[in-house]
């Protein structure tokens, strides 16, 4: 498997830094609003590389923070006269259930950073100790001229970016040493939170965050770091200069940056105004259009928003969706018997595609030639599969699709369809088991329900239920 490192700017052979496991860090979402489709291209991309990694037999440990302590959640507290917590809050919860609407798998932890305080004082000091930061008056900036690999991520020209950057220096920052020097501690201003430190009552920066909470749940050394392509700099090459620096060793091995979503060729993003967030596009669209929308172009590449390329996304998706639900349809009336010489045959094509799914994805998460095979499967199913086929080739067929989608985290089955006779029917064999004390049964049928989508309710005037 290839993957395209911004750090050398070359696709490379993936090799992990613990056989069979993936160690990788996506930067999350400033929680002070909903979030935005821009937001969300980040997530989908990076879930799908997370479930390629799991379908080629990687154990991943996917971390992805919460940043909520910031300026503008602070701002939006002030603004609405609540606590930054409870903004924080509110928005993690919505981002979450974005999440889930868009496929997204939850991380396997996702810190938040106002919980790993400790750790951030604990670095900074270490970076103190070792001479890579100094405190002036309570705050605490990174000395960047000791670290002589500052920019190698980026491959900016920092004598470009000093002299840019000395012009720029507003009064207060001239106790930098360097106009590359940046925070990782800052003493609070009136009414913000702040947390006690050996420098001043304050609160940490942004990129000591993701050091922390990377080394905390991943280690020292980690697989893969991601995020959008605007975190390159200064972000990431921030916290490669932290980490190098506190822990001497190479921090993560592939940095991998998604391209803009854009709206009229620009950055879509909340100080333009120019954004939809997921919650406005959910009200059109099932979000696994926008899922599929996200991944018929290359994660690298910019990609345009617009109502037409939702429309054919959608489309194309139908597709797929009445390809498996056609097969499941013609598998009710086949018959179980060998498979036609023909049929093999097709298993072989089949085969092919699904290789050629790989390879695809093989190369730098080629998402968009990866649902091209998809479609040649559901292409090679329309043609060839009728009631008279195999049930196990029509199965193979089908199987195959569904597989391949997920990997993808494209749903395409479409959900069964439970009558509220069959549900009636079942409560009461509920209701019997539990009369006769069979509590395992009950719950059985209980759960049976559930994973349909149907919610029981045990109140005094008997079950309820309702559709999830
Ligand atoms: P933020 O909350 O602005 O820090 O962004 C969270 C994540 O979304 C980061 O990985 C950003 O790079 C990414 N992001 C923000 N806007 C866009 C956009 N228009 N296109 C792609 N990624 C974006
Ligand atoms: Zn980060």
């Amino acid at each position: 498997m290839k993957l395209y490192n911004t750090m050398t700017k070359r696709k490379e052979e993936f090799v992990p830094v613990e056989p069979g496991k993936v160690k990788m860090y996506v930067c999350g979402p400033t929680v002070y609003n909903f979030i935005h489709i821009g937001n969300a291209r980040p997530m989908i991309v990076f879930d799908t590389v997370r479930r390629y990694m799991e379908h080629k037999g990687y154990e991943v440990n996917y971390v992805s923070n919460f940043t909520d302590v910031d300026d503008k959640i602070i701002a939006k507290a002030i603004e609405e006269g609540v606590s930054a917590e409870e903004i924080s809050t509110r928005y993690i919860k919505e981002c979450k259930q974005d999440m889930a609407d868009m496929n997204v798998k939850p991380a396997t932890t996702h810190p938040l950073a106002t919980q790993e305080i400790n750790g951030m004082i604990e670095m900074i000091s270490d970076l103190i100790e070792k001479g890579y930061a100094y405190d002036v008056n309570g705050t605490v900036y990174f000395r960047t001229k000791k670290f002589e690999q500052y920019g190698k991520l980026s491959h900016k020209n920092l004598d470009d970016l000093r002299s840019g950057n000395r012009s720029l220096l507003v009064s207060g920052e001239d106790q930098k040493e360097d106009p590359l020097d940046f925070v990782l501690w800052k003493p609070k201003k009136e009414g913000e939170p702040f947390w006690g430190s050996p420098w001043s009552e304050g609160r940490p920066g942004w990129h000591i965050e993701c050091s922390v909470m990377a080394k905390k749940y991943l280690g020292e050394e980690i697989d893969i770091h991601a995020g959008g392509e605007d975190l390159i700099f200064p972000h990431h090459e921030n916290e490669i200069a932290q980490s190098e620096c506190c822990n001497g060793k190479t921090f993560a091995k592939y940095w991998l940056h998604n391209g803009f979503l854009n709206i009229d060729n620009r950055k879509m993003s909340k100080s333009l105004g120019n954004f939809f967030t997921v919650r406005e596009i959910k009200e059109k669209y099932d979000l696994q259009v926008l899922r599929f929308f996200m991944l018929s172009a290359h994660y690298r590449s910019p990609l345009n928003f617009s109502a037409e390329l939702m429309e054919s996304s959608k489309n194309a998706l139908e597709r797929i969706v009445n390809g498996v639900d056609h097969l499941k349809r013609l598998m009710d009336v086949a018959q179980e018997k060998e498979l036609t010489q023909e049929e093999t045959k097709n298993v072989e094509e089949l085969k092919a595609l699904a290789a050629k799914f790989d390879e695809a994805m093989d190369d730098d998460f080629n998402t968009a030639d990866a649902v091209s095979a998809i479609f040649e499967i559901v292409k090679l199913a329309n043609t060839t599969a009728s009631a008279d086929s195999a049930k196990a080739y029509l199965a193979q067929l089908k199987d195959k699709i569904v597989e391949l989608s997920d990997i993808l985290g494209l749903i395409v089955e479409k959900a069964e369809e439970i009558l509220d006779e069959e549900i009636e029917q079942m409560i009461a064999k509920r209701q019997e088991a539990r009369k006769a004390r069979d509590f395992k049964k009950a719950d059985e049928i209980r759960n049976e329900l559930l994973e349909k989508g149907i919610i029981l309710e045990d109140t005094r005037e008997g079950v309820k239920w309702k559709r999830a």
